[in-house]
């Protein structure tokens, strides 16, 4: 099966994101956990999240993925943002609880000047503190472009977050795997598709993997950017899409589309995707 949704928005509820995702073709999608650049945090209504939960399994949905709002930063030592950084993580996570699957994305953050292995150590101790043995939701690194101090620029900084996790919660800890990101971090994974596949599974374990982020990129490989393009639009362009998202590493994956457009054109971004697709 093929697994394509797109950004959506949460504002209208999430029973809605449901019916919307599938009007425009896709049987997934990924939203905001909460504003993020805003504060504060109303629970969503249980009833509305049932209610979307019984539209997915209806319609054989893959399972949505959470964003967390960009505001956090896990890698912080600033104790006002770390605390709030563990606060709405655990928040979002007791929410996420109660959708069957779910997959929490969230950015690694940025060190900030105190060095990379100090902010890899830091967001392994927020994964620490936020995570419980018991639960069911898959928190996701999502691998980054490496713009400033940001951390995640490549698959040895994410392999170091995920050591530093404590191995009694290991198994709740996956990868999103950005595809504008990591060719604007260096990984040509549009031409040498293989080759990048197999250093992450070298490096991570390709077993971590559990979603992609499927962007076209506005900068050639190595730009350390991070400026989504249309699909097809940009430097990975649609042949190396199409390889992405047929390569037998990677097919079972959902794939989540942020690429710059309103509802219109990502149904003509799913639909040319779905035409590209081998073998379903
Ligand atoms: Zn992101």
């Amino acid at each position: 099966m093929f697994y394509i949704g797109c950004h959506l928005s949460v504002s209208d509820g999430y029973a809605a994101m449901g019916k919307t995702a599938l009007s425009i073709g896709a049987n997934t999608f990924q939203y905001f956990t909460r504003n993020p650049r805003g504060r504060g945090f109303k629970r969503p209504d249980a009833e509305d999240i049932a209610a979307l939960t019984a539209f997915m399994q209806e319609h054989n949905f893959a399972p949505p993925l959470a964003h967390a709002p960009y505001t956090l930063n896990p890698a912080s030592e600033v104790d006002r943002i770390r605390d709030y950084t563990r606060e709405a993580m655990a928040e979002d996570i007791s929410v996420l609880e109660e959708i069957p699957g779910a997959l929490y994305n969230f950015h690694p953050g940025a060190h900030v000047g105190i060095g990379v292995q100090a902010g890899i150590a830091n967001v392994a101790q927020t994964l620490n503190i936020v995570m419980k043995e018991d639960q069911r939701t898959t928190l996701l690194i999502e691998t980054m472009a490496g713009k400033g101090t940001e951390l995640g620029r490549n698959f040895e900084e994410v392999r170091g977050i995920i050591d530093g996790v404590d191995p009694a919660l290991r198994s709740h800890v996956g990868v999103c795997l950005d595809t504008c990101h990591i060719s604007d971090g260096g990984y040509d994974i549009a031409g040498e598709t293989d080759a990048v596949l197999e250093e992450f599974d070298r490096i991570i374990g390709i077993d971590r993997l559990r979603a992609v982020h499927l962007n076209d990129s506005k900068n050639p490989v190595g730009a350390a950017k991070d400026r989504h393009e249309k699909i097809g639009e940009g430097f990975l362009g649609l042949a190396g899409i199409t390889k992405i998202i047929n390569h037998p590493m990677l097919r079972d994956l959902p794939f989540y589309l942020e690429t710059p457009n309103e509802l219109d054109g990502y149904a003509q971004e799913i639909a040319l995707l779905r035409s590209q697709r081998t073998g379903e």
